[in-house]
Order: C-alpha cells, then structure tokens, then sequence
C-alpha cells in the first residue's frame, strides 16, 4: 500500500470506523499510523483527551524520528482511550472506534484506533502503546498482530507517560515478519530514556522461516483452566496447530499469575495518579476561563479536562499511594510483583515460550462493559502479567468465533527474546494463514 492508496481507504471508512482522529493528506514515504499518545510535529497530539486540545509537540518521539529517517510518513494519528486508559476506545473524548469485523462490537483498546486501521486496510502497519495489554488486546480483537516488546527495548522518549514502569511502545501488522522488519527499525538504546536498554538490537527476522519444530512451549495452567466455550475450542486448536509443526507443548505452572490485575490496577493508577500531575492548565494544552486564582485555575483546568476514566484512575492512584495506606496497597503489590517476576524466571527454565488466549472473549458490544470498570479491566486478565515482568509478548490471529469475530494466541517468551517470538508466531501463521482474511462488511 503507498500513500494515496491509505489516504483513500481512509476517505472511505473512516467516518464508518472513526479509527483516525487527524489525517496528514501530505504525507510522503511508507506509510504508517501513530496512536495519539507519541508525539509528532506535525500534527496535534491529544490522547484523545479534552485537556491537550491545541497542544502540538515541538519535538518528535524517538520512535518517529526513527521511521522518518527510514523513510516513513506519519498518515494520521489514531483514536486511543483517554491516555490509554481502557480496553475498548470508548473511553476517547472524540468516540469511540468501531471493529471493523463488526461496527456494532468494541476495536477493543487502548490502541483500539490503530489495531481497526491495520485490519481494515487503512494502513498496512501503526504504533500503538503498552502498559497493560493495549496493543496486544485490541490486536486480538481486530484479528492482527500485535507486539509489546521487552520493556527498554523501545525508547519512551516523546511516548506521554501513564505507568513508567510498565508503559513501552508497541507494533501492530498484519503479519509477524512486518512487525519484526518494524522492531528492527525503531529498537535501540536512547540517551533521552534512562531506562531504555543498551542490550544490541537483534536481526529480528533472521529466524521468521525456521518453523516450530523442536520449539518448548508451556501452556500456563493457573491462567487456562477456567477457560470455555469458544476461547476453549479455539486455544485447544491453536495447541494442536503447534504440535503438528513440531513443537513440544506441555503443561507450565505461574502461580502468582491470578494477582496480575489486582497488582497491575494498583501500580498502574499510582504512577499514573503522579505522571498526569504535570496537566494543570499551565505547561500544556487547555486552561480553564473559569478560574478567578490560581487553585481554582488548576481545579477547574483538570475538572473541564480530564474526563471519567482518567479521574477515577488518578483518585484510586493517589489513595493507593496515601501515607496511611501505602504499605497495603503499593508496598504489597510491589511485592507479588516480585513473586510474579521470579514465577516466570521459574517456568522459562523449562519452556522457550508460554502460551495463554490473548483475551477472555471476542470484541463484546459498544457499551457492554462502560457502566462496569471492573469487567473492563478484566480485559487484561492474560495481557497484563507481561507488562509487570517486563517480558516480550505478540498476538497472533488464531481464527474466528462462530460468528465471526477474531480470535487470538497470545505467546510470551523471556526478557529480549523477540527473535524468537516472532519465530514462533511466523510458524503459527504459516500453518493456519488467518491474516489473508480480511473484514468485508465496513463499507459505509
Ligand atoms: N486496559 C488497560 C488499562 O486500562 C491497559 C491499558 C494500556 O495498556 N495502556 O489500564
């Protein structure tokens, strides 16, 4: 696809999808979308928040600087929750993003924008963002493939910060082998991200042809066995497609993986709860006429700004890093977390890869889950572990429910093992080539 072909895609079924928030008709190179939480110069970044509205970064992300110099274009920038905030893109201050396999279904989120761009042929690849599974879910629910990558892989530097230590960059294509030509071109040490890592960039291609074959995949007992229906019939088919390839496929055990989500909704909203202290009317974006003093300007800029998500998250964050109950909250979370790392340490001494569902459930109905957080944020019951331990993780398209909906195989391996993740998801493609089917129905 070149530009104009994505720039008349996008004409079409974007007033159906709602995937791009803003367009650049002037975009010349490979093309490529931005999730609206990287900055770039030249257009707006809003992480599809009121607050940010007329803010435009006088810097690029270190990612973008790197696909320009590669000779990218940004074609637009996509709909996003509010600061990455939720699982369904419903949570965008401009609406939400439809599936484009089903526009009365959810693209899933946060990169719900970007996921529904790749699998409806606007764009043949887009940046999303990871702090708990949101490129990886709305990849899943969208039917394409989606990577979080080892956490310092990829620099933050010009990525708007929602949970430090769990947020990175994020890939989503219709293929393994284009996610990895991508990781290849943006990974890499960056002296503007202290916790970017200085480990050498990999040939993350080199192994896509290899096949399964000999390869040890543990299926993670603790986070499976409560699974059914559709998601059931589809992980046990996936398990099959691997050990016809070759693969050895045996049960894993990570005890502490049930305590993800509690872990990761305290840890999230706590970095958060101090990361958007720095939207107050005054360095960026939207102020107030409100306001009559200072406070008031503060109180009145993020209580017009921000909307219901973003302040229920900052509340739960602060409260969880409060004096009197920082030790039961934060001080506990951080130590399951601890157990959560060396569980996994434990299981990759015996598998190369673990293996869970991507998601619980196929894309549900727009609206289902808003008037409900907690069963939004059970959304991320197997993509969350990933983002706490710092481990790479990609989505693959593992088929269809029966009616129709994306499913996926979610496969994580050890810390900077991303060659061989994609070596794996390159082989779990080939077998079943899902990515060749396309969504039909989105003319408007
Ligand atoms: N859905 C999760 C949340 O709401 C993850 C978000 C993300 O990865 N940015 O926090």
């Amino acid at each position: 696809m070149n530009v104009s072909e994505c720039l008349a895609a996008i004409d079409r079924l974007n007033p159906k999808l709602n995937a791009f928030l803003r367009v650049n008709t002037a975009a010349n190179g490979k093309p490529i979308a931005i999730k609206d939480n990287i900055v770039t110069t030249e257009m707006p970044t809003t992480c599809a928040s009121r607050i940010l509205s007329g803010f435009t970064s006088p810097y690029d992300a270190t990612a973008i600087t790197r696909l320009r110099k590669s000779g990218y274009a940004i074609v637009g920038k996509t709909n996003l929750d509010e600061f990455a905030m939720g699982s369904s893109t419903e949570h965008s201050a401009f609406g939400p993003t439809r599936n484009p396999w089903d526009t009365t279904r959810v693209a899933g989120g946060s990169s719900g924008g970007s996921a529904a761009a790749v699998a409806a042929r606007m764009v043949p690849a887009a940046l999303g963002s990871e702090t708990g599974g949101s490129v990886r879910q709305p990849a899943a629910l969208c039917g394409v493939v989606g990577l979080k990558p080892t956490y310092g892989r990829i620099s933050r530097w010009g990525l708007v910060a929602f949970a430090s230590s769990l947020d990175q960059i994020g890939i989503v294509t219709k293929t393994a082998r284009e996610c990895a030509e991508l990781l290849g071109i943006i990974a890499g040490h960056d002296p503007l991200d202290s916790t970017s890592s200085a480990e050498p960039v990999d040939d993350y291609t080199a192994d896509v042809e290899r096949g399964a074959k000999g390869l040890r995949f543990g299926v993670v007992r603790e986070a499976v066995e409560k699974l059914e229906g559709d998601v059931r019939v589809n992980f046990d088919d996936a398990l099959r497609v691997l050990r016809k390839g070759g693969a050895i496929v045996e049960d894993a055990s990570v005890p502490a993986i049930v305590y993800a989500i509690a872990i990761y909704y305290i840890v999230a909203n706590a970095e958060a709860s101090a990361n958007l202290a720095r939207f107050d009317g005054v360095r960026y974006g939207r102020r107030s006429d409100h306001s009559r003093t200072v406070r008031d300007m503060y109180f009145a800029s993020r209580g017009e700004g921000f909307g219901p998500e973003v302040k229920r998250r900052i509340m739960l964050g602060t409260f969880a890093l409060s004096s009197g109950y920082y030790e039961a909250y934060y001080g506990r979370a951080q130590a399951v977390r601890a157990k959560l790392r060396s569980d996994f340490a434990t299981a990759f001494e015996r598998f190369d890869f673990l293996l869970t569902p991507t998601t619980p459930e196929p894309a549900f109905k727009i609206g289902a889950k808003t008037g409900d957080p907690l069963s939004m944020y059970l959304s991320d019951i197997f993509t969350a572990p990933a983002n706490l331990v710092g481990i790479p993780a990609i989505a693959v398209p593992s088929g269809f429910s029966p009616e129709g909906l994306p499913l996926s195989l979610q496969i994580m391996a050890p810390h900077f093992r991303e060659r061989a993740l994609f070596r794996a998801a390159a082989a779990f493609e080939r077998e079943t080539e899902y990515w060749k089917r396309e969504p039909r129905n989105v003319e408007c």
